[in-house]
């Protein structure tokens, strides 16, 4: 459907809607031609390659795909080794010998919090997981520069609750959307358990974190971790489904109400300097954009809450950059990102910079890769956890050592 019979049936539509309900129908105003955006259309002399190359730079969402997918296989390839590391150990050293990906530390979000901590407090990145703290530090810094990209350009667990809702529109038609007044305590969800860690991290001494750093347990959680998803319990895992079926009905169910590393990322993102911009003046209303903001954000209503704006900013801690809303707009240069950076109020729309889904997609990209490259090249990356450490602490896995109860561990001695 081309985006202007797009407009007319969702005009359509809405209008009837308005009509049932008494409500005035929005004004949907005319696009001026010199102002209409196209839409990318593939170019097909190109070759395949040229072809996938022009469709990166001007199809913001195949970007954000390419990216989603090239981070779910980096994922799928860690995951390969670090089955084939667990094939070893779990066979008493008898099966093929294949290194630990220090990447799966990646999914180690606690251990990585200790670890920052633990290096802004000492002045030293700890040596049992330091690829955890360098991912984290990665994240945080993609997400102060670009507010929360990292949620909707690269985490597996956005590109699975994005894939699921998208298969709910599929099914259903449409996704659910939780009235206003559960949706604002649903999303301080995350938010308290964001406080629990923190304050819970937040609390222990830099010996207590040293302890724990170095820990029985600390050294395989990673183990620990797979071990969990390998014998999963009944009861986590209808809690894993419940969590799915519930993204299939509601847009990023577990991102939106209950993941505390979305809520680190939301706050770190509210000083990123960039902001999805409306310019009240060229928007004609059609409401296209918030139709596919998959955040809930009312994107065509930004900045007309003072008649005096001439342009309007997304501030929400919940738009996570996808750029959904920004490639739909009919209008050209309506609905950009713009960094605020030499804003002037009144002049805004002149003095700040506005950026092109491409950069934008690619700074997100380059600093996140920037800053694991350089904890890989400092040697920052590899744990000092030998083959034979990891033989021993197989054979000890069922020991009480290698217990946790709410951020204390056993008691341990120099040779445990
Ligand atoms: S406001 Fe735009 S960029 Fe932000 S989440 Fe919604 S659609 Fe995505
Ligand atoms: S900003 Fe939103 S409402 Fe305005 S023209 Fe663009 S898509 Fe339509």
């Amino acid at each position: 459907m081309s985006t202007e019979s797009k407009i007319l049936t969702f005009a359509i539509t809405n209008q009837t809607k308005n009509s049932e309900n008494n409500i005035t129908p929005p004004v949907i105003k005319k696009i001026p031609k010199e102002l209409r955006r196209k839409k990318f259309k593939a170019d097909i002399s190109l070759s395949w390659y040229k072809r996938f190359v022009d469709r990166l730079k001007n199809d913001s969402q195949f970007f954000r795909s390419s990216v989603q997918l090239a981070f779910v296989l980096l994922c799928l390839w860690i995951g390969i080794e670090f089955y084939l590391f667990m094939k070893w150990g779990m066979s008493e050293g008898t099966a093929s010998y294949f290194e630990r990906p220090p990447g799966v530390e990646g999914f180690l979000p606690i251990s990585a919090l200790m670890g920052l901590l633990h290096w802004i407090f000492s002045g030293t990145l700890n040596t049992i997981h330091p690829a955890a703290t360098i991912i984290l530090i990665a994240i945080i810094a993609v997400s102060i520069v670009m507010k929360k990209a990292f949620c909707s350009w690269m985490c597996p667990i956005g590109t699975l609750s994005e894939s699921l809702w998208m298969l709910g529109q599929q099914l259903f038609k449409k996704n659910i959307t939780v009235w206003k007044w559960l949706d604002y305590p649903l999303r301080s969800l995350k938010y308290l358990l964001l406080l629990f860690f923190t304050y819970s991290i937040a609390m222990m001494s830099v010996d207590d974190l040293n302890v724990f750093i170095n820990s029985p347990y600390n050294k395989v959680a990673d183990i620990k971790m797979y071990l969990f998803f390998a014998e999963i319990s009944s009861f986590a895992l209808w809690t894993i489904i419940i969590l799915m079926l519930a993204s299939v009905v509601i847009k990023n169910f577990w991102c939106r109400f209950l993941c505390p590393y979305g809520a680190l990322l939301g706050l770190a993102g509210l000083v990123s300097p960039f902001r999805i911009t409306r310019v009240i003046e060229t928007c004609i209303d059609c409401e296209l954009c918030t139709k596919v903001c998959p955040s809930n954000i009312k994107v065509h209503q930004i900045g007309q809450a003072n008649s005096n704006n001439t342009i309007g900013h997304v501030w929400s801690d919940e738009c996570t950059s996808c750029m959904r809303c920004v490639e739909e707009c009919p209008v050209k240069e309506t609905l950009v990102l713009r960094s605020r950076l030499n804003e002037t109020v009144g002049q805004a729309t002149k003095k700040s910079v506005s950026v092109s889904p491409f950069v934008f997609g690619s700074l997100i990209v380059g600093v996140f890769i920037a800053i694991t490259g350089l904890g890989i090249l400092t040697g920052h990356w590899h744990n000092s956890v030998s083959k034979d450490e990891y033989q021993f602490r197989f054979q000890q896995m069922d020991s009480p050592l290698y217990n946790h109860a709410r951020g204390s561990v056993p008691q341990y001695g120099p040779n445990d």
